[in-house]
């Protein structure tokens, strides 16, 4: 039996289900949740092609009425103002109503590039995140972000729109390329660390997982969207001064100036930047004095372990303390503040900082690096 996790948002509380088998299901599971049995479906071609028969099948022993099916290219260039264009163009040509239901089926481009579809069609459509990798089911389909990229930037343009319900079928993880899988385990494995006892069993049971063990995916899922529904149900907008969604951003600081670097090329999928920024945030909590010193080489072990990049060395192409540094003093004056980390006391013990010596930083990027 599938597990139901509710999200106690005040104004929009919802339920995350995971569980197997989910699609071939989806049309009971989520009617209760919609109102009408409207909906156009978004997705991506390689996800369509793969698992879009199975949930129109649902949908059509729940009674729905699919009035459109929107299929978008691969990859994260679909998340442009272009195709949010076209994806609007067809929903409403498709006499698509403010009762239609938008499906994001897909990985994060497709649910943050549908859900942003659905909070602007008509100035707000339900909207219901059907997520395919496991990054999307353990973060993106989380949390009510939704958005595209600009010139300026990316996920600069965008808006919160919560899911009515979010279906995390983990049969779907089973089409999902290997490499695909172990980037959305850096994100588990930072909720690990922020939570404290998931960290101790992403330790035990992560390779299992990334092997494909269905019981232990299910429970990296079920255990990822709990930390994080906690997270975002306490500062929905993001708005706490310290804590809140910033947590969330542990090992980000670092994997943001990685990804920049590579300019968006595919060299480096987000959830491996993340995965070098925890064992650097680790190193870097160790060389301030907050944390145990047997912590990043713990870190680190647990990424190798189950095959994500652990270390600067690991990647595929070197980086300068210079430049990321730049990057990083960058990103700090976009957010329009001082250069913000996020550091650990201990696994479950994370906290944010502004206190924080770049020379510190720098040297700590020199030495790894
Ligand atoms: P993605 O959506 O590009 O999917 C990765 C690849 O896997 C794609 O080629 C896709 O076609 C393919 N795929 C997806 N599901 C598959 C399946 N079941 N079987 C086979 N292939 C499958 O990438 P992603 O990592 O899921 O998401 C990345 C995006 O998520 C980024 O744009 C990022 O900004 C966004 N994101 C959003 C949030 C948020 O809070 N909204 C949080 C984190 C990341
Ligand atoms: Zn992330």
């Amino acid at each position: 039996r599938p597990a139901r996790l509710p999200v106690a948002l005040s104004a929009n509380p919802y339920e995350i289900v995971v569980g197997s088998g989910l699609l071939p299901r989806a049309g009971g599971l989520m009617a209760a949740h919609l109102p009408s049995r409207r909906v156009a479906i978004v997705s991506d071609a390689n996800v369509a092609a793969l698992h879009l028969p199975r949930l129109r099948a649902g949908l059509e022993e729940g009674g729905f009425d699919i009035r459109a099916e929107v299929t978008v290219p691969p990859g994260e260039g679909s998340k442009s103002m272009a195709v949010l264009e076209r994806v609007l163009e067809r929903i409403l040509a498709a006499g698509a109503d403010r009762g239609t239901a938008v499906i994001a089926l897909g990985g994060g481009v497709v649910g943050d590039l549908a859900g942003f579809a659905a909070a602007v069609a008509m100035r707000g459509m339900p909207f219901v995140q059907i997520p395919t990798t496991l990054l999307a089911q353990v973060d993106s389909s989380v949390g009510g972000k939704t958005g595209v990229n600009l010139g300026a930037g990316k996920n600069l343009a965008g808006a919160f729109h919560q899911p009515r319900i979010v279906l995390a079928d983990t049969d779907t993880l089973n089409t999902l390329p290997a490499r695909e899988l172990r980037a959305g385990w850096g994100e588990v494995a930072k909720h690990g660390l922020l939570q404290g006892p998931l960290w101790e069993w992403c330790e035990a049971c992560g390779p299992a997982a990334m092997a494909g063990d269905p019981e232990a995916l299910r429970h990296a899922v079920l255990e990822s969207c709990r930390l994080k529904a906690g997270v975002v149900v306490e500062d929905e907008f993001e708005t706490a001064p310290e804590g809140g969604r910033a947590l969330l951003n542990l090992g980000h600081t670092f994997a943001h100036a990685l990804e920049a670097e590579c300019g968006y090329d595919g060299t480096l999928l987000h959830g491996e930047a993340v995965a070098v920024g925890l064992g650097l945030a680790a190193s870097l909590s160790v060389r301030l004095g907050h944390l145990a010193q047997e912590w990043p080489g713990r870190v680190m072990e647990h990424l190798a372990a189950v095959g994500l990049p652990a270390r600067l060395g690991d990647l595929p192409r070197g980086f300068t303390a210079e430049a990321l540094m730049g990057r990083m003093r960058k990103d700090k004056k976009a957010r329009g503040g001082a250069m913000r980390f996020v550091l650990l006391r201990n696994a479950g013990e994370a906290f944010t900082t502004a206190d924080v010596p770049p020379e510190a930083v720098e040297a700590l990027l020199r030495d790894e690096g």
